[in-house]
């Protein structure tokens, strides 16, 4: 007889979300023993003037900013050197899925020897992430990655534009503080794209038959129904708090879902991530109706439940996906975001080869990549 299956589920960040909640920094900052935090963030986030209000609210605190697009080693080089400069004791990540990465990454460097791809999942022999790790409280600006409740890392090699993958539960921040608030500058397109990364999230997470885990079937696709009802909204008024406040939980719960695992939809942004350096958003936005109408009859049931918690008409998930894409300004194909036919063989390699291929719910090969993204290019 087999050994009996025995399913883990595990909830453990400590969440306040709420316009205004950014004023609880400083009490978390006292509870959790914090002497001398660095806040990490990128260039684009710095910019806004929230950034200068929360080190002040911190307690003065000082702000690594030296960072941008796509986060890769040398900017976690960048962010150590500041740490230690700041001889820091723990981490403040404001911003989207980049800053909030380069703060888990630079917890392991920070709290362990060698150098970052030694910790890499892929890396021979990988090295064990020991801990305790510096204390990480996330503050993010956009509604997408989740990273702030994710348990992995997500850098890459700078020359190669590899990614590489840094798992444990110990890069979970501790606190996550998500307030709206800090939303209402992000623009519509930025919105759109991250906004679909966690309504992605949900789908892909619900779908993957990975691992058994009702509790994160049925956060996403609440996940789901937030985002069908915000992620308009958040687009076209970008005040608007409830909206903002709708995604922020959307993309909580798509991450939090995501723990079972993901699927071919994100092999395929990954893929366009590092061979055309494509926003990891907005790639899984223009591939998630190819690859769903690939999956679509190794998945009927959960479609069908998919395009309930979306609302969407006739039952038809995919054909929703795709009006709602229309409406908040995503481009159907991928020529219209710069991959040309030549990119094709290569795209196809690299998603074949992705950690989330073997849980897409129906198996899929180079070969088929190469047809998805030949459909997708348009
Ligand atoms: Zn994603």
């Amino acid at each position: 007889m087999n050994d009996p299956i025995i399913d883990a589920y595990s909830f453990p960040t400590d969440i306040r979300v709420g316009a205004g909640a950014r004023k609880l920094l400083p009490s978390f900052i006292e509870s959790l023993g914090l002497k001398r935090p660095l806040l990490v963030t990128d260039r684009g986030v710095a910019a806004q003037p929230f950034v200068a209000d929360l080190a002040k609210l911190a307690g003065g605190i000082p702000v690594f900013s030296q960072m941008g697009g796509n986060p890769d080693e040398s900017q976690v080089q960048a962010a150590l050197s500041a740490y230690r400069a700041a001889k820091a004791d723990s981490i403040i990540a404001v911003g989207g899925g980049a800053p909030i990465d380069v703060a888990k990454a630079l917890a392991i460097v920070a709290g362990n020897d060698g150098s970052l791809f030694d910790y890499a999942i892929d890396a021979e022999p990988a090295k064990a992430i020991e801990g305790p790790l510096p204390t990480i409280i996330a503050l993010p600006t956009t509604a997408g990655t989740g990273s702030e409740v994710g348990r992995s890392t997500v850098i890459s090699e700078n020359d190669s534009h590899r990614k590489r993958i840094l798992w444990s539960p110990s890069l979970l921040p501790k606190t996550v503080i998500a307030d709206p608030e800090l939303l209402v500058g992000l623009p519509a397109k930025i919105t759109a794209a991250t906004g679909m990364d966690a309504l992605t999230h949900c789908v892909e997470a619900f779908l993957t038959p990975a691992e058994k885990n009702p509790m994160c079937d049925g956060i996403a696709l609440e996940g789901l129904r937030l985002a069908s009802q915000h992620l308009k909204t958040s687009c076209e008024s970008p005040q608007d708090l409830d909206a903002r406040q709708g995604m922020l939980n959307a993309a909580l719960m798509g991450a939090v879902a995501f723990q079972k695992g993901l699927g071919a939809v994100h092999s395929c942004a990954h893929a366009l991530s590092t061979v055309a350096d494509m926003h990891h958003g907005l790639a899984n936005a223009i591939m998630i109706p190819f690859v769903m109408r690939f999956n679509e009859d190794a998945c009927v049931g959960g479609f069908d439940r998919l395009a309930d918690a979306a609302g969407a008409p006739n039952r038809n998930i995919i054909a929703w996906i795709e009006n709602l894409r229309a409406e908040i300004g995503i481009p159907n194909y991928l020529s219209a975001a710069g991959v040309n036919p030549e990119h094709l063989e290569r795209l196809a390699a690299v998603a074949a080869k992705d950690v989330c291929t073997p849980l897409n719910p129906k198996k899929i090969t180079e070969q088929d990549f190469r047809g998805i993204f030949e459909e997708a290019l348009g």
